[in-house]
């Protein structure tokens, strides 16, 4: 089975009595096995993002080969998605090395830039079946270690989100409705009704960012106006580490290193799974 990109897998997902599409970003190598456990566990269809630091901290080639041999051997539908990434060489490269799906963020941009760069993407990712997500809005609390400051948190208006898509035909839009990345600094304050309508304006799958720190009851909310792809990414950095600096602090240099990720893989496979199961 080959990867797919988001149109094929948010179906799969649907038939399979999710609501949603979770997407997990991958920290380290080692968590790799942990993220085709939960799916299996769950019958869920995977995706899994990778950030531009951890993509050059591993590498293209690795990443891809890595899961697409998993892919084929769990039997599990799986999606290799580029997350937040604003340079457009990088985009080009992660497609080229097979990644199945990308994100072009010029959230940071003035509109009309935005749009023209997204449209860029659009044309290259195209060619290849690769499916391609923009940012509207600035979502707050920090991405790849790079902090947004409050007073530079930017809710997605309608308006914008109406014209954005009219012009640049993503197939996912992420927006800024109140949620922010690390949830571990900053309390999300999720906007229902400027989602709900959104979601009535804007015909497209619509991706929640800082997935991590949302309540099980805006979750169900946002699953059902809209949001079909939810990014979790801080949660299971969180448990990887606090599970680390258990096994590592106690053990002696001469265990096995296997055995100071044996907890770490299983929590991480655990939070995954739970997440999964929000989704249904
Ligand atoms: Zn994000």
């Amino acid at each position: 089975m080959k990867l797919l990109n988001f149109k094929q897998l948010l179906p799969i997902a649907q038939q399979r009595g999710f609501h949603a599409v979770g997407s997990f970003n991958l920290h380290c190598l080692e968590m790799l096995p942990a993220y085709f456990e939960a799916a299996l566990d769950t019958n869920a269809p995977l995706m899994i993002q990778i950030s531009t630091g951890t993509a050059e901290y591993l590498g293209r080639e690795l990443l891809v080969s890595s899961i697409q041999s998993l892919t084929e051997k769990h039997d599990v539908p799986t999606c290799l998605h580029l997350d937040h990434c604003s340079n457009l060489d990088d985009i080009k490269k992660a497609i080229d090395s097979g990644f199945s799906s990308v994100m072009y963020d010029g959230s940071h941009l003035p509109l009309a830039e935005n749009i023209a760069n997204t449209n860029i993407i659009l044309e290259y990712a195209r060619q290849f079946d690769v499916t391609v997500e923009a940012e509207l809005g600035a979502i707050g609390g920090a991405e790849d270690g790079k902090a947004v400051a409050d007073s530079d948190i930017a809710f997605t208006t309608v308006a914008e989100a109406t014209q954005f898509v009219r012009e640049a035909d993503v197939d996912m839009l992420a927006v800024s409705i109140g949620t922010v990345h690390g949830s571990y600094t900053a309390k999300t304050n999720i906007q229902h009704e400027l989602l709900a309508e959104i979601h009535q304006a804007v015909d497209k799958s619509l991706v929640l960012h800082g997935g991590t720190g949302v309540s099980d009851e805006d979750m169900h909310f946002v699953i059902r106006h809209g949001m079909d792809k939810v990014n979790v990414g801080t949660e299971m950095n969180v448990q990887w580490v606090k599970h680390c600096q258990d096994t590592f602090s106690s053990g002696k240099v001469d265990d096995s290193v296997r055995k100071f990720f044996i907890p770490a893989r299983k929590a991480v496979r655990e939070v995954i799974a739970e997440k999964m199961r929000l989704f249904q």
